[in-house]
């Protein structure tokens, strides 16, 4: 019998979204409610238009 590991222990993509503050949030509307960071997962905040759109 051979034994490998599942392949969602194995594959854990280097290309994920820190959890963590990135420390310099970068937002984007998320929904037109909700703006949310490129960076990260914390960064999240009401979305307003930017100031001249
Ligand atoms: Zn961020």
């Amino acid at each position: 019998m051979r034994s490998h590991l599942p392949s969602f222990l194995v594959e854990r993509g280097p290309a994920r979204k820190g959890r963590r503050d990135c420390g310099a949030h970068e937002w984007y509307n998320h929904n037109g409610v909700v703006a949310r960071c490129y960076h990260c997962e914390v960064g999240e905040r009401p979305w307003t238009a930017p100031p001249g759109a």
